[in-house]
């Protein structure tokens, strides 16, 4: 059973996912998110790129309630995310999150990791959410590891664990900050793989990654940001055929 306070019903295609309208925020003094504008159609596949400091891992926080914000709106699947508590579960309960450095919880096995919410959140019995997550790990290739503890896994495992933990609770939207820059170079072809997979289930992706090999196979939309605003919104065809604002050419070409 879904929670009904928390778990609207399907959206049409045609409301928006996200629809995020005049953006801003601030930490102290520091303005961190400039007048952002974006809306994301169900299934959009958008990849957030741009220099550190630039207000990436910012912005998905806040789409998935983690970050207040001070001016703007974010609709996510046609509800306003307000500033209460039940709006950031909300919130929560629409996206998955996928962190660089995993967040696994360490005392758990990775079964645990991933039915703790299906339990908690979903009041899911033990043996459901056993076997959902079981599906999950297994789509993600690590079934093997469901009773072994994160300490005992490679950073790749944990991280394909981690993607798993957060497909449990079936999210609309997921969200990935810079899941492969904690890696090592051979590991983060497994967890990409991974990923291209779920891409390929129609789920809606928003994947902040400096991987542009990926960005270009998955991504159909691009979007760059440069000093808490975005400079470019491009489709990704455009953008890795030229059209490229200038401030994202030299980003580009100093990772590729
Ligand atoms: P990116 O993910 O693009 O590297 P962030 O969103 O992490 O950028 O950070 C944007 C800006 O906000 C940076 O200047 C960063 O130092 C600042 N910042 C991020 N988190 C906090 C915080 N919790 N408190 C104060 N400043 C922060
Ligand atoms: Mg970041």
């Amino acid at each position: 059973m879904l929670d009904r306070r928390t778990h609207p019903t399907p959206t049409p295609q045609s409301v928006p996912l996200v629809r995020i309208d005049g953006l801003n925020k601030w930490f102290g003094a520091l303005q961190v998110l400039k007048d952002i504008d974006l809306t994301l159609r169900p299934g959009a596949r958008v990849v957030v790129c741009g220099p550190s400091g630039s207000g990436k891992s910012t912005l998905i926080r806040c789409i998935n309630g983690l970050e207040p914000f001070q001016k703007g709106t974010i609709e996510l699947a046609g509800r306003r995310l307000g500033k209460s508590d039940r709006d950031a579960a909300i919130a929560r309960r629409l996206t998955g999150m996928v962190f660089q450095s995993f967040n696994l919880f360490p005392h758990l096995t990775v079964l645990a990791n991933c039915t703790l919410a299906l339990r908690r959140v979903l009041s899911k019995s033990a043996r459901e959410a056993e076997e959902i997550a079981m599906r999950h790990l297994t789509a993600v290739h690590i079934a093997e590891k469901a009773r072994a503890y994160p300490a005992e896994l490679s950073g790749g495992q944990q991280q394909r664990a981690a993607i798993a933990r957060a497909l449990c609770l079936d999210p609309r939207i997921m969200l990935f900050d810079e899941p492969t820059s904690a890696l090592d170079p051979e590991m983060i072809k497994e967890v990409l793989d991974v990923m291209i997979a779920l891409a390929k289930t129609g789920v809606t992706m928003v994947c902040v990654t400096h991987e542009m090999g990926f960005a270009r196979e998955v991504a159909d939309e691009i979007v760059f940001m440069d000093q808490g605003r975005i400079v470019e919104h491009a489709s990704s065809s455009g953008f890795f055929s030229g059209a490229a604002h200038p401030r994202a050419r030299l980003f580009l070409d100093t990772i590729l």
